[in-house]
């Protein structure tokens, strides 16, 4: 007896990771994309002005708030939010391509965005909700990035409030104190994620092939004893 092998495949996942601004995640996101090549991170576009640091096209799309309006009416983004008195949206094609490719897809956005997307492909969404070890540390590593006003940041600030309540929104919450252990978890988060026997293509028929198998082994281990 012959069985046709299957091939098993893996459909990609979103990541999301989400936290108050300073509590890592941008860190976590970007020793992610270094070290693992299977998995590329959606650029948002957004209509916040653009950090010193920051490349167009990089880290965001930097684009005014007239084609922000035209692409979220043309229906172009997945999700958007208002998030700071700026506007975040993530295109919706380059997320598709990749999914459908089997690429993982990194997602740095808030909770207003990662409800949405959860909304609309919940079998496909992982999401990670990083913490900050204390108020006082996360006002410290805003003032340490040093990219952001006194205003800017006083903003920020109040804002980690609204972000910090929606934690149980999310599958997985890091503790972000330690940037080696936080970044751990994050590996063994997707590690197992992508494991999970909902994501892989073919394992049905997998199954059943090598439960026909072991019913010819039991028939021929029957036969031979009787
Ligand atoms: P977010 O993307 O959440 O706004 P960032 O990743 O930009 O936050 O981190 C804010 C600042 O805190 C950065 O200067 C970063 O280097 C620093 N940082 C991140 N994680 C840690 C950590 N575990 N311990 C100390 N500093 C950290
Ligand atoms: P920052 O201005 O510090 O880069 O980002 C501010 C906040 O906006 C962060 O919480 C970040 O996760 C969120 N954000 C970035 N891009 C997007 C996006 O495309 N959609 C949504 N909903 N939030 C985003």
């Amino acid at each position: 007896m012959t069985v046709q092998p299957v091939k098993l495949a893996r459909r990609g996942l979103m990541f999301v990771l989400s936290s108050p601004s300073g509590a890592g995640k941008s860190t976590l996101a970007r020793q992610l994309l270094d070290e693992d090549k299977h998995i590329e991170l959606s650029i948002s576009v957004t209509t916040r002005a653009r950090r010193q640091s920051e490349l167009d096209g990089v880290h965001y799309h930097f684009i005014n708030q007239d084609r922000f309006s035209k692409m979220a009416d043309r229906g172009d983004l997945l999700e958007w939010a208002q998030v700071h008195g700026n506007y975040y949206g993530t295109p919706q094609e380059p997320v598709e391509k990749a999914l459908a490719a089997g690429h993982d897809v990194l997602f740095d956005i808030d909770w207003q965005g990662t409800r949405q997307i959860a909304d609309k492909l919940p079998d496909d969404v992982v999401r990670v909700f990083v913490l900050p070890p204390s108020m006082g540390e996360l006002q410290a590593r805003l003032r340490r990035r040093a990219e952001d006003d006194d205003d800017t940041i006083l903003k920020r600030l109040v804002g980690a409030r609204e972000e910090i309540e929606k934690w149980s929104d999310y599958d997985y919450v890091i503790v972000n104190d330690d940037l080696q252990n936080a970044f751990a978890s994050v590996k063994s988060i997707l590690a197992a994620e992508r494991i999970r026997r909902e994501r892989i293509i073919g394992l049905r028929p997998f199954v059943s092939n090598l439960l026909e198998e072991a019913q010819a082994i039991s028939s021929a281990a029957e036969k031979s004893a009787s």
